[in-house]
């Protein structure tokens, strides 16, 4: 390991995400069930950067640039609507006559590629930029679509949070308020319908889950659902506690999403490959099980270190520990732009 570049501010390193990811693994299923621990705690994080696990500095910069190298993989959902798969969240295009309506934007650094594969679905324009929640690998070219001339639709907590400063502690990125040609221009709450290019679209909130600005979006003629971040298809999620994220409300969430779906039903995640109601449903299962055993765990009078010493999950890692977030750091690497991309 090169230790020099390891400390260069804008490079991740295999070991930085390893760390990153047996953090995650506690934060993102542990910390919810245990909301007065870890990061709750005043001081816990600092004692886990004392111990070496938290990235130093601001990584969106170098997570941009990792994840923005990845190729577009396209895969045609119906004549008229397909799936851009790559840097960043996956990206759904509905393309007709009515123009282009986009689903999430990838990253900065992929906007050339997406804009040339937007291109190559005919002339329209770009008509509208649907977000499926605030997360920068999600909304990181709202601007661009802006300066296109599209709307960007939202829920109304997107706009909030876009608004405000964070900071993802254990991902060690700090995101500052979006300026306003990047913010969404159109809202809503619960529910927002429309049809364009012979399709019928259904939006929906879905209650905090991975975030509280989730939505899905139903695509009732092509018989195709993309959940955004509530579904991870085959790996562990990442659930953004910061901003009302937790794992009932991704069980909850997942449910609500399973209702939507037949068997049919082809079903895009926010991560990882194409699903469908199975692979779903096997998800959903695995946070039921990862929640019971910890809830377990955590009855019988254990300390969240010994909760974590005791690998509740570790049965569960070789068939989920395999995306960004492994149930230990000793877990195997692989480059992060390929394990969001579930490639
Ligand atoms: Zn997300």
């Amino acid at each position: 390991m090169n230790t020099e570049r390891e400390q260069q501010k804008n490079v991740i390193t295999r070991r930085q995400l390893l760390r990153g990811g047996g953090v995650l693994a506690c934060s993102t299923i542990l910390v919810r069930l245990f909301p007065n621990a870890l990061f709750a705690r005043p001081g816990a994080l600092s004692a886990r950067a004392a111990a070496g696990y938290a990235p130093q500095g601001n990584q969106l910069e170098a997570m941009r640039a990792q994840m923005g190298a990845t190729p577009i993989q396209s895969t045609k959902l119906a004549d008229n609507l397909t799936l851009l798969m790559g840097p960043g969240g996956n990206v759904l295009v509905l393309h007709g006559p009515d123009g282009k309506i986009v689903v999430d934007s990838f990253v900065q650094p992929a906007w050339t590629k997406l804009k040339q594969a937007l291109d190559g679905m005919g002339n329209a324009p770009i008509k509208l930029l649907i977000d499926t929640h605030w997360h920068f690998d999600h909304t990181d070219n709202y601007a661009r679509f802006h300066d296109a001339g599209a709307v960007i639709l939202a829920h109304e907590n997107t706009k909030k949070r876009m608004s405000e400063s964070h900071d993802l502690k254990p991902l060690g990125m700090h995101f500052d308020p979006s300026p306003a040609n990047a913010l969404p221009t159109q809202m809503f709450k619960d529910r927002h319908a429309m049809q364009a290019n012979g399709e019928d679209l259904e939006l929906g909130y879905i209650p905090p889950a991975h975030t509280d600005t989730d939505i899905s979006v139903l695509y009732k003629k092509a018989n195709v659902l993309h959940c955004g971040d509530v579904f991870f298809n085959g790996m562990y999620p990442f659930i953004d506690g910061e901003t009302r994220g937790s794992i009932t409300g991704q069980i909850a969430g997942a449910d609500k999403l399973l209702k939507m779906a037949d068997n049919n039903t082809k079903i895009v995640p926010g991560h990882g490959p194409l699903g469908d109601k199975a692979a779903l449903t096997k998800y959903r299962d695995m946070l039921v099980t990862a929640r019971k055993r910890v809830q377990k765990l955590k009855s019988s009078g254990k300390s969240e270190q010994e909760i974590v010493a005791a690998k509740p999950f570790a049965d569960l890692d070789p068939a989920w520990g395999k995306g960004l977030f492994n149930g230990d750091a000793g877990a195997k690497a692989r480059p992060y732009n390929r394990r969001l991309s579930g490639r």
